[in-house]
């Protein structure tokens, strides 16, 4: 069985809490299907973190937006959506399969920061936004480039090239208690040991905690959305038989193998 299916199903039970109403001991809503929820293992925890949104952030860092064709000084990063069950959990230490999905013939990685929020709101002041950060993990957006482009020519919503199933590979969450905020340090990935990506946090056009802030303007946040802030230059394609490796400075580093 894979992992991803292993703690999508081993808390089912927890969709009981649709709305937040369930009470110990009332029972859960008779549903038509059973649909597993999306949890992330915490570091260090019996506990799971329950994933109810998944933001991206889109041309975050300068040199990335320049190579995507925008220009960083006239055009602010802007956000958009993966589904939630688009994850896939990466346990550490692992190097699992991460299949090459239908329909593109250019997919590309993109190494991002993902902080994971544990407390909502709407229009959170930049000074207060990183009390509504839970914790931390690493995560690739993964991104089929061809599609991505021809919606974009044709002035067509990102999505297919997005926001696809397995698209959203992450490692387990850390408290910030157990690593603090992450405003620099390296972030860097390779292919098959070569490096690829190469930069660091603080070149972020906006922090996690502007981050935060501009995202509640937008959306009211709630417990659970987790925000994948922005993927450095040097973004490129892999092939099946690829094995990708990412690295943020205080988090173990996170792999797959493209198959
Ligand atoms: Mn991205």
């Amino acid at each position: 069985m894979q992992r991803r299916d292993f703690f999508q199903g081993s808390a089912v039970a927890a969709a009981a809490t649709l709305g937040g109403c369930a009470a110990p001991g009332v029972q859960a809503p008779r549903t038509s299907f059973s649909v597993a929820g999306t949890y992330i293992p915490v570091v260090g925890s019996q506990q799971l973190f329950p994933v109810r949104r998944i933001y991206c952030i889109g041309r975050n860092y300068a040199a990335h937006a320049i190579e995507r064709g925008s220009d960083p000084t006239r055009d602010p990063p802007f956000f958009f959506q993966k589904p939630t069950d688009a994850i896939q959990f990466v346990p550490v230490g692992t190097v699992p399969d991460h299949p090459y999905p239908p329909l593109t013939k250019n997919y590309h990685y993109e190494a991002e920061l993902v902080a994971a929020i544990g407390k909502g709101g709407r229009n959170i002041p930049i000074a207060q936004a990183l009390e509504h950060v839970w914790g931390y993990t690493l995560g690739l957006d993964m991104t089929r480039r061809d599609l991505q482009n021809a919606m974009g020519d044709q002035k067509k919503p990102w999505e297919i090239g997005k926001s696809f199933d397995r698209s959203a590979p992450l490692g387990p969450i850390h408290t910030v208690a157990q690593t603090g905020h992450f405003t620099q340090g390296a972030i860097w990935l390779k292919v098959n040991g070569q490096l690829k990506q190469n930069a660091n946090l603080n070149q972020m056009i906006w922090s996690v905690a502007e981050q935060v802030s501009k995202l509640s303007e937008a959306f009211e946040l709630f417990p659970g959305d987790i925000i994948y802030s922005g993927t450095p230059a040097n973004v490129g394609p892999v092939v099946r038989g690829d094995v990708i490796e990412m690295h943020i400075d205080g988090l173990p580093n996170l792999s797959v193998k493209v198959v």
